[in-house]
C-alpha cells in the first residue's frame, strides 16, 4: 500500500465509512489546491492556488495541495513535481505532502461499490455512437459543451450487452448551492447533464467521483477553485449526498481571458509561470481576485493580500 492508501483501520464502505467520519471532524476550515498535471502552473491556475491559499490563511485553517492525476493518458510526466515547485517558488506551501489521486483508486472503488449498493449507480454498456442513436431517436441532438446528454438507455439493464462504464442515476431534482462570489446557482442534472459517468470505458475514474472522495476523505470545508470548473458543483453535490459526505463551501474564482476571449490555457498560449519573478505573477493573480498590487517580498506580499481578503471575501454564513 502506498502513502496514501487507506488509513490502517479504514473500514470497507459501509454504514459509517471512513469517508464519513474523517469529514465531520470538527468546523475547522480545510482548503485545498487541486491542479492537474497536464501542463504547469500559467497565470489562469495561479489565480485558483492564490485564491485558495488566501482563503484558508485568513480564516486560520489549513491549505492542502491534491494531484489530479487521475486521467493518466493526459498528465506530462514530470509536471506535477514542477507544479509544487512553482508554488514553493511563489510561497504557496500545503500544510501536508500532496495526495496523488493516481494512487487513490481503492477509495474509488469503495465509493462506487457503495453507490452501487445503494442503487445509486448502475452500469452502461453504451458506445458515444450508441448514444447519439438513441438520442436521435427521441428526436434530441442537443448537445451541452459537446458531451452528450445521456439518454437513459442502461437505466434499467444492459440487455445482455457488455457493461462498458459505470453511471450515476440521477433523480429528478433540481440542485441548489449558494456560490460566494457567483451568488445563487442551480442545475436540474438529470435534464441538463443526464446520468453521468463515474468510471469510464476505458477502466479510468472519472473527476467527479474521486474529487468528491477525496474532498470528503480530506475533509475539505471549502472549495475555491477556477470558475470554469463551476458547471460541476451540482455533479458533485448529488455525489456529497449519495456519499453521506457534508458539501463544502464553494467560491469560483474569475478566469484569466486568452488572447481569443477565452480561458487562458496551455492550448491558446498560456505561458508555464516565470518563476525569476514570482512577484510579478502574484500580483497579476491579486488582480485578477481585485486586490490592489503589493510590494515585496513575497512574503510581506501574501501577508497585505492575506489581511485585505479577509475585509472583502468573508461575510457571515459563507
Ligand atoms: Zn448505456
Amino acid at each position: 500500500m502506498s502513502a496514501d492508501g487507506p488509513p490502517q483501520g479504514a473500514k470497507a464502505p459501509s454504514g459509517g465509512s471512513a469517508a464519513h467520519e474523517v469529514a465531520s471532524v470538527g468546523a475547522t476550515y480545510i482548503g485545498r489546491f487541486a491542479p492537474s498535471p497536464t501542463g504547469l502552473l500559467h497565470a489562469g491556475s495561479l489565480v485558483a492556488a492564490l485564491a485558495s491559499w488566501l482563503d484558508a490563511r485568513a480564516r486560520g485553517g489549513r491549505w492542502l495541495v491534491r494531484i489530479e492525476d487521475v486521467d493518466t493518458p493526459r498528465c506530462v510526466p514530470g509536471a506535477a513535481e514542477t507544479i509544487l515547485e512553482q508554488l514553493a517558488a511563489c510561497s504557496l506551501i500545503p500544510d501536508e505532502a500532496p495526495v496523488w489521486q493516481s494512487r487513490r483508486g481503492d477509495f474509488y472503488q469503495q465509493a462506487l461499490d457503495r453507490l452501487v449498493a445503494r442503487g445509486d449507480a448502475y452500469p452502461c454498456a453504451c458506445s458515444r455512437k450508441d448514444i447519439e442513436l438513441a438520442l436521435a431517436g427521441q428526436g434530441r441532438s442537443h448537445e451541452r459543451h459537446a458531451e452528450l446528454v445521456y439518454p437513459g438507455t442502461c437505466r434499467h439493464g444492459l440487455g445482455g450487452r457488455p457493461a462498458r462504464a459505470w453511471r450515476f442515476r440521477t433523480r429528478d431534482e433540481i440542485v441548489t448551492w449558494q456560490d460566494r462570489r457567483l451568488g445563487p446557482q442551480q442545475q436540474d442534472v438529470g435534464r441538463e447533464v443526464g446520468d453521468f459517468v463515474l468510471r469510464r470505458a476505458d477502466g479510468l475514474w472519472a473527476y467527479q467521483l474521486a474529487v468528491v472522495v477525496d474532498d470528503g476523505l480530506q475533509g475539505v470545508t471549502h472549495v475555491v477553485r477556477g470558475e470554469d470548473l463551476a458547471d460541476n458543483t451540482a455533479r458533485q453535490i448529488l455525489l456529497q449526498r449519495a456519499l453521506g459526505l457534508p458539501t463544502p463551501g464553494y467560491l469560483h474564482t474569475p478566469l484569466v481571458l486568452g488572447a481569443n476571449g477565452e480561458k487562458l490555457s496551455k492550448q491558446n498560449g498560456a505561458l508555464p509561470l516565470d518563476l525569476r519573478d514570482p512577484l510579478h505573477a502574484l500580483n497579476a493573480a491579486a488582480r485578477t481576485l481585485g486586490l490592489a498590487e503589493a510590494q515585496g517580498p513575497v512574503t510581506h506580499a501574501l501577508g497585505a493580500w492575506q489581511a485585505r481578503w479577509r475585509d472583502s471575501y468573508n461575510r457571515p454564513g459563507d
